[in-house]
């Protein structure tokens, strides 16, 4: 039984621009930057210096603690390790790798037999999607191997979150279409590592190719449910999604596992079959370049450490970029500087002009009220903005800044175009860096 969630938006979908565009594999460029900080947690040290030649799949950075590995995508000869600019808008460690176009395997890759794969314990699969550099590929990137085994003993739902909400983008729908198999294969390993005989995927309504393709790759035997759920944008949020398919509501401040769940996008679920069976580590991944100025919006199969500018200047646009976000145009983060190389979050690049309504950019609230019956979350994304303009930390605190998901159905329903999402992760960071200074302090 699918629950529906409190407020949410009907955005323009804009998916019609990729959703029939096949996955094409783009072609390796001369120069990949790779970023040792991909994931939520501490940034890896390079394992390599200038000079060195690495292979397919080599192991490149790694650290200890809540962290996974960063492997090369290409084969070739490490130019630099350097600062470079990264989506997040700062500049991060990263290792240069020039292009060798020879594509050498790395030896220490093995595909698993499906028998093989039958003996592994969960301890091992943990171990391999750890070993594997795999984190959540929505765009959370928090390491997948300790959401598997923190939920060991908690977890009772597992669900797939194939809902894909967000505007312009169509790679996880390209994914469920295309290759199901994976998608359901990563799901049956995340089942076997918490002990679960049924699981989940989440789904919209507006994605029915993807449905059939799933539904046609399933047995009853299987124990997965394929839950359509009404589109409605935050469908794809994780507390949205639980609600949706179990009707549990995620606590304030809990995560999911406190009420039983666990979350998986289905770019992960794929990311965890490649590894364990095919032996390969996340090196590369789906992203739809899309966007109203573009020639020829693409779904591309994209070596990590591919720049921004390569994969926009592979679909051709009619004018110059206005707006250019890694994501879609409500969750997404605007990039200044299109040298950034993709990274294992960016599920998409969604490139907008002057005109688009996506684009627009000025604040001034009318007090109209529309943001608090948009949210998601029951919060006052007004009350919130007014907090963060006042600079009070304690109340920011109050009006529960730290519960908002970023989902941005405040901000398109704002008839003022407030920055509201933007404004939210600002304050977010003062309540961090003002808990920092006060635990100094102590
Ligand atoms: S306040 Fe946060 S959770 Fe609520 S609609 Fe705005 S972005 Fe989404
Ligand atoms: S929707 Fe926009 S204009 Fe209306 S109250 Fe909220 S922030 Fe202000």
């Amino acid at each position: 039984m699918a629950f529906s969630f409190f407020g949410g938006v009907h955005p323009k979908e804009n998916k019609w621009y990729a959703c029939d565009k096949e996955i094409q594999e783009f072609p390796a460029p001369d120069l990949l930057v790779i970023p040792m900080s991909q994931h939520i947690g501490a940034p890896c040290k390079p394992l390599v210096k200038k000079g060195d030649l690495v292979t397919v799949g080599q192991k490149i950075g790694d650290n200890q603690g809540l962290c996974v590995p960063v492997h090369a995508s290409v084969s070739g000869k490490v130019k630099a390790v350097e600062a470079k600019a990264h989506t997040s808008g700062t500049t991060v460690m990263s290792v240069v790798i020039e292009n060798d176009h020879q594509n050498t395997l790395c030896e220490d890759i093995h595909p698993r037999t499906p028998e093989e794969v039958n003996a592994l314990t969960p301890e091992e699969i943990i171990d391999i999607v750890h070993e594997g550099g795999i984190v959540g590929m929505g765009g959370a990137t928090f390491p997948t191997h300790v959401k598997l085994s923190g939920g060991i003993g908690k977890v009772d739902t597992v669900i797939v979150n194939a809902g894909e909400c967000e505007p312009f983008i169509t790679a996880d729908d390209r994914l469920c279409r295309e290759m199901p198999e994976r998608v359901i294969g990563g799901l049956k390993l995340i089942m076997k590592v918490f002990g679960l005989k049924e699981g989940h995927i989440g789904i919209e309504d507006n994605k029915p190719e993807a449905v059939k393709a799933l539904r046609a790759n399933l047995e009853t035997a299987d124990g997965i449910a394929i839950d359509v759920l009404p589109a409605r944008y935050p469908q794809g949020a994780e507390k949205q999604l639980i609600y949706a398919v179990t009707g549990r509501e995620v606590p304030s401040g809990g995560l999911p596992a406190a009420v039983g769940c666990a979350v998986f996008n289905a770019a992960t679920c794929k990311a965890i079959y490649d590894v364990v069976y095919d032996g390969m580590p996340l090196i590369r991944r789906i992203v739809t370049v899309s966007g109203d100025i573009l020639m020829e919006p693409k779904n591309l199969l994209v070596p990590i450490g591919t720049s921004f500018n390569d994969l926009i200047d592979a679909c051709g646009h009619s004018e110059n970029p206005y707006k250019v976000l890694s994501g879609g145009p409500m969750m997404g983060v605007a990039q200044y500087d299109l040298s950034v190389p993709t990274i294992k979050g960016v599920n998409a690049i969604t490139v907008l002009g002057r005109r688009n309504e996506y684009a627009v950019d000025e604040p001034h609230c009318l007090r109209c009220g529309k943001c608090i019956d948009a949210c998601p979350m029951k919060l006052m994304p007004v009350l919130m903005y007014k907090a963060l303009q006042s600079e009070d930390i304690a109340e920011m605190k109050s009006v529960h800044i730290m519960d908002c998901i970023e989902c941005g159905s405040c901000a398109y329903t704002c008839p003022a175009s407030v920055p509201l999402v933007l404004g939210f992760r600002v304050a977010k960071q003062l309540i961090r860096n003002d808990a920092a200074k006060a635990k100094a302090k102590v």
